[in-house]
């Protein structure tokens, strides 16, 4: 039974080995069970071109983390996990692959494009799922999913056909992100917003000649010829079709209602508006609209009646409509427009740098163009109302709650969904058109003929589906729908879903929205939200700051234990997870720590498993022990509960460091040869398989190591029991051994103040006050773990004078003659020095924070530094100095 030990804790080798085990076993499979109730958790699903990063290493840690403890309290638990076909992400990235062989997708024709694409993702689709398997991560692999494989395109196109036959899909012509390069329509998301150093052009529109009145007398007649405008593309110029005004602004109110002329298209005749979306603030306060090219202006054109005029194709040239500029690229136009402008005598100002926000596409770098058109739409004010409801109503759950108001003010104010993109990767629309009756519509399987007039001459939609639309149905059609299936009935509505608040909206909102639909339940219980990994400092992780953390890297230096508790350790629902090597270097000590401990445990109980013994039959330290155990489960439980891990690994980290290693398994050491030394095993033993099972969720492999030579390699963790409070608390036991360890650490300090070499053994005097007979019991461990010569009970001390002192917090005061245990003279010169140290310390600090100019001018963290510094010496100088004098006191 006994098996050799090593010395220190080697992660690769165990993880590896488990991990295989583990899977062999099948203990990651759920199935339905009407015997257990479900637990079930979907992945946030990784993009299938996604390599394994910090934000992957959080999410999955908070996931395995729910699913490794439900599945030890008895539930049927499923982790779903599966990939995102991730429409631009994939196609961009394959394009990529292609122009490096000189092949251009458009020659290589939609099909044998979209067939080399699966040909990737064959070959490399599987890469984070393996690596997902180096963290730990418990999913039922049986049941990966693909948002593109069969079942699941089924349920989008159910989910299609169903809306657009329910009237929630439409086609329209709206303002949409367009990526000029990719040539498709992309999500907010997909848009990263950098500034760039722009222009600012202010430039006049002259008013336009009251009827009846000559043209050059209109200037007259108004009393002003011109309103001046400001914009930073001053190309979109060419689109403009009204000037608006805020309704209360002093200054352009006897505008309102006239009109400008385009100095470029003279027929254009453009009305000023007054409309409450007008900043009167920026700029002039007058702004030109361009209801093509910007997403404010189109609305502000909608209410107006404002003409919309496209003047860009798809890559962003100027088209018919831009007259002579027909040809140019947008930013060819930007100067060229401006050049004409100027030679018009029609600009103003030009502001350059003008710094502003831009938004680019986030998967090629492109300029994103605002563009007009046409596009399908879900309509989801009806399907966003009882999606506010399920979340006031306490149907979904929302952690932390703050996030409840902002979901519900974003889902009172939603938008409609553009779900067409012009990519060949993806769900294709299964919408056709007749070119016969000019009849649309959608289709569960491709039509051969109109469904209503019967010719074949039909053709589908050009266009995929956003990939939200397929991840939307994540949580059912993972599970089987639109078929009525087992599965379907047993796991939903899901769980937990656990994934980071920055995409509340975009997906956690539309997959209640979508899960009411179509499934009449909320799709999970409860949402706990988590932030995005910061370095440290708090710094977002970027290539080019370099303050990248590597989670696989982690995981082959310190493990994926270490990973995982690290960053377990520093998650709070809703905030942000900072995450620095040390940390996790850190956790991997306490992985040692744990390691030895058993060890320990292990060499002292050899083949045998005691059992608890009876209580009576215990000592104080032993009924302590399990009294914290006892709450520190409590206490464990009840954060988890409340998602807070943070506070949970901080109870079991200092739980098992300092009370079980430090002090229990000290004070074990004692009694393994005494006459008590059964009782002392039953409850090493007691306690060491209890932190196993705490610790499983959070460190899955070394407590799997640890547990099976335990209790023999039959026995898995992943099968134990998550531990309840064992109803051993002792309140008494617990003061006692307070008032023990407070002594203890007491002497030690005392110790360490008086630069006592920690060989050497110093005899002591104790007056106990009123714990004198509890003292008695205490006798021997103190001796021990306070390494004394001797220690002398007494109701008070002799007046020597090179006696020092220190008191407990209980009252009990001990004390040591100096000069048995310390060389006098050797220790003063040692403090003198100390001391003189600390002075130019002082000294120095001092000189700085009398200097004007450095308190003027350095950043004030760096003066608060100084001034810390200096209390800091002076602190210590005073401590030194009263040591030196109770050393010479006589
Ligand atoms: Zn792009
Ligand atoms: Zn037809």
């Amino acid at each position: 039974m006994v098996q050799e030990i090593s010395s220190s804790y080697l992660p690769g080798e165990i993880e590896a080995r488990w991990y295989r085990v583990w899977e062999e076993r099948g203990y990651f499979s759920a199935w339905p069970n009407p015997e257990r109730q479900p637990y079930t958790i979907m992945i946030p699903l990784p993009n299938v071109t996604g390599a394994l990063h910090m934000g992957h290493g959080l999410g999955h840690t908070i996931q395995d983390f729910y699913t490794r403890r439900a599945r030890m309290m008895g539930y049927e638990t499923l982790w779903q996990p599966g990939t995102d076909h991730a429409g631009i992400a994939t196609q961009v990235l394959v394009e990529k692959e292609l122009t490096n062989e000189g092949v251009d997708r458009r020659s290589l024709g939609r099909e044998a494009f979209v067939e080399r694409v699966w040909e990737w993702k064959r070959r490399y689709g599987g890469r984070i799922l393996e690596q997902m398997r180096r963290l730990g991560d418990s999913c039922d692999w049986e049941r990966e999913r693909f948002t593109m494989d069969e079942g699941l395109s089924l349920a989008v196109r159910t989910a299609f056909v169903r809306w657009f036959d329910d009237g929630l899909i439409y086609r329209g012509n709206r303002i949409i992100n367009w990526c000029p390069r990719c040539m498709t329509a992309i999500s907010d998301i997909e848009v990263d917003h950098e500034d760039i150093a722009g222009e600012l052009v202010t430039f006049r529109y002259k008013l336009a000649p009251a009827p009846g009145v000559a043209e050059d007398e209109s200037a007259v007649e108004s009393g002003t010829g011109d309103i001046a405008v400001a914009t930073t593309r001053i190309e979109t110029m060419l689109g403009d079709s009204g000037v608006v005004v805020h309704p209360d602004d002093e200054r352009y109110k006897t505008m309102v209602g006239k009109t400008v002329v385009h100095p470029f298209f003279p027929e254009r005749v453009m009305p000023i508006v007054a409309d409450d979306a007008v900043d009167p603030e920026f700029g002039t306060g007058a702004v030109k609209a361009t209801p093509a090219h910007d997403p404010l202006d189109f609305e502000i054109g909608q209410r107006h009646g404002l003409e919309q005029i496209n003047i860009l194709d798809g890559r962003a040239h100027l088209n018919d409509r831009a007259g002579r500029w027909r040809g140019q690229d947008r930013y060819e136009a930007r100067r060229s427009v401006l050049e004409e402008l100027r030679g018009r005598g029609l600009v103003d100002a030009i502001e350059r740098p003008y710094v502003h926000s831009v938004g680019h596409c986030s998967r090629c770098g492109t300029e994103i163009e605002p563009w007009l058109s046409e596009q399908w739409f879900v309509r989801m004010k009806s399907l966003a109302e009882p999606a506010i409801e399920a979340v006031r109503d306490g149907r979904v759950t929302l952690v932390p709650e703050r996030f409840v108001k902002s979901y519900i003010s974003w889902m009172e104010n939603i938008r409609d969904w553009c779900i067409s993109r012009q990519l060949w990767w993806g769900h294709r629309i299964p919408v056709w058109y007749c070119d016969d009756c000019g009849e649309v519509f959608a289709a569960l399987e491709d039509p051969v003929e109109c469904r209503k007039c019967s010719s074949e001459g039909i053709r589908q939609d050009e266009d995929v589906l956003d990939t939200w639309f397929s991840s939307q149905l994540w949580p059912f059609s993972t599970l089987g729908w639109p078929e009525e299936t087992e599965d379907l009935d047993y796991f939903y509505p899901t769980t937990l879903m656990a994934t980071g608040y920055d995409i509340l909206y975009l997906w956690v909102a539309r997959m209640i929205a979508a899960g009411l639909y179509f499934m009449g339940d909320v799709p999970f219980r409860e949402v706990f939200l988590h932030g995005i990994v910061r370095d440290f400092e708090g710094k977002k992780m970027s290539k080019s700051i370099g303050n990248v953390v590597d989670p696989l890297d982690m995981v082959e230096r310190y493990g994926a234990d270490a990973l995982r508790f690290s960053l377990g350790f520093a998650t709070v629902p809703g905030n942000d997870t900072n995450i620095s090597e040390e940390r996790i270097e850190g956790a991997r000590n306490f992985a040692n720590k744990l390691w030895n401990a058993s060890r320990f445990v292990f060499l002292s109980i050899g083949d045998e498993r005691p059992g608890l013994p009876e209580l009576a039959a215990l000592d104080d330290e032993d009924r302590w022990i399990l009294s914290r155990l006892d709450h520190t489960i409590e206490e464990i439980g009840r954060d988890l509960d409340s998602y807070n891990l943070a506070e949970a690994m901080r109870s079991l980290y200092s739980f098992v460091w300092s009370e079980y290693c430090d002090w229990y398994i000290e004070l074990a050491k004692l009694k393994l040869t005494g006459p008590k030394s059964e009782g002392t095993k039953g409850v090493l033993v007691f306690v060491l398989d209890n932190i196993l099972r705490l610790l499983h969720p959070a460190m899955p492999f070394i407590t799997e190591e640890l547990y099976s030579r335990l209790h023999g390699e039959d026995h898995s963790i992943m099968r134990a029991k998550w531990p309840g409070p064992p109803g051993l608390r002792d309140a008494g036991a617990e003061q006692r051994i307070d008032r023990f360890m407070d002594l203890v650490t007491a002497l030690r300090r005392l110790r360490a103040d008086h630069g006592i070499p920690p060989a050497t053994k110093m005899p002591v005097l104790v007056a106990p006050g009123r714990y004198r007979d509890e003292l008695a019991g205490m006798k021997a461990a103190l001796v021990a773990l306070a390494k004394l010569e001797s220690l002398e009970v007494v109701d008070a001390f002799p007046s020597s004078p090179d006696r020092a002192q220190t008191i407990t917090g209980a009252g009990m005061e001990a004390s040591v003659a100096l000069g048995d245990v310390v060389d006098v003279g050797a220790e003063s010169e040692r403090l003198h020095r100390r001391i003189a140290a600390a002075g130019e310390d002082m000294e120095l600090a001092e000189r700085k924070l009398s200097n004007g100019q450095f308190t003027a001018k350095a950043p004030a963290a760096v003066v608060d530094k100084e001034r810390a510094k200096l209390a800091e010496a002076r602190a210590a100088r005073d401590k030194l100095q009263a040591q030196l004098e109770a050393l010479t006191r006589h």
